[in-house]
């Protein structure tokens, strides 16, 4: 059987993973893998099945280039059959108090706060009977402000009236080359870099750069605003036994953040959750999953006892309560999902 785990980590065999399924080798050896582990599964927007409507500024989004929701919810009602899906509590209590984990132990997290989030998957795991926890970005609920991907996939759309002006970055201009509306994988790669280049930028230079380009096009707030939860969702989530922690204030990459920002994103966003929400906020989930010792300390010291990163893999005791793996649950077949879920592959 450990043929079967170096064969899937490899993947290139999709038909020998498909055949392993079919015989019920992945969960024959899937469940020893896991035992005395957490799989913890991150997800992010679920989109209908046919893609975006044509009109919709959605199609051009990177973000929903992910998972339909037909796979999703084959994907849970899998878990439902398989799994234990646990609470962030009952992973504390694993993580901290050195409790055993349930047999096939599964934690479910969709980060950034996604009106998906809670009109695609919600009723999915809620008709299961499962939980999840949702990890939110507080300017985003609270202001309807965007998240950066958001932003520049607002404002690319809009490429013809920013890629000719002197003060457009030249990254920008050099990203906006080949845009075509017909192509939306054009877009999605170009937001995507614009995104990855301005996250890592100094923050002041970072907001004139965004500054100056939403200037030059028309006012996104109706996109943004169907594009993120309210506080009300959140509220009748957690009263379904949902899980609500931090994913900071703006969304930022925290390692650039100066040590008084730092420490406001993680503080204030927890505070603000745990008023809005009524109930002590525990757990935080990095953006970008970027962190390096200076953010896990600031994260410690704003008093969250565990934190979720975007490494690969399965959660242990011996994995750090504030650097803990995921599992990203992309992948197009239920025999691909769970052999990830068991750790059989990354
Ligand atoms: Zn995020």
């Amino acid at each position: 059987m450990a043929g079967l785990k170096v064969i899937l980590k490899h993947a290139v065999l999709r038909p020998v993973l498909e055949t392993a399924w079919r015989l019920g080798l992945i969960d024959l050896t899937g469940h020893r893998r896991l035992a005395g582990r957490v799989a913890v599964l991150m997800y992010h927007r679920l989109v209908p099945d046919q893609g975006p409507a044509a009109d919709d500024p959605d199609r051009f989004n990177p973000m929903t280039d992910t998972l339909t929701i037909s796979r999703f919810s084959a994907q849970m009602r899998w878990l439902a059959r398989r799994a234990t899906v646990i609470g962030l509590e009952d992973l504390a209590e694993i993580m901290l108090n050195g409790r055993t984990p349930p047999r096939n132990a599964v934690l479910i997290t969709f980060d950034d706060g996604w009106q998906d989030t809670f009109l695609r998957a919600a009723p999915i795991i809620n008709d299961l009977g499962l939980r999840a926890a949702v990890f939110v970005s507080v300017d985003a609920v609270e202001e309807r402000r965007p998240l950066l991907v958001d932003e520049l996939t607002w404002i690319l759309q809009h490429h013809h009236l920013i890629l000719d002006r002197g003060d457009t970055p030249e990254e920008i201009r050099r990203l906006g080359q080949g845009l075509d509306p017909d192509r939306p994988e054009t877009f999605h790669r170009a937001v995507t870099g614009a995104t990855w280049w301005l996250k890592n930028l100094d923050p002041g230079y970072q907001r004139t750069i965004l500054g100056r380009l939403r200037t030059a096009v028309p006012e996104g707030r109706d996109y943004y605003d169907r594009l993120y939860l309210t506080w009300d969702q959140l509220g009748q989530l957690a009263a379904l036994g949902w899980d609500v922690g931090s994913h900071g204030l703006s969304h930022p990459n925290l390692s650039v953040l100066g040590e008084a920002d730092l420490d406001r994103e993680l503080g204030r966003s927890r505070e603000i959750v745990g008023d809005r929400l009524g109930r002590p906020v525990d757990a935080f989930c990095y953006p970008y999953g970027d962190l390096g010792a200076r953010v896990a300390a600031a994260v410690a010291r704003a008093g969250y006892g565990l934190a979720f990163s975007t490494r690969p893999g399965l959660t242990g005791p011996d994995d750090d309560p504030l650097a803990l793996p995921r599992i990203s649950t992309g992948g197009p077949k239920l025999a691909s999902f769970a052999a990830k879920v068991y750790g059989l592959r990354r």
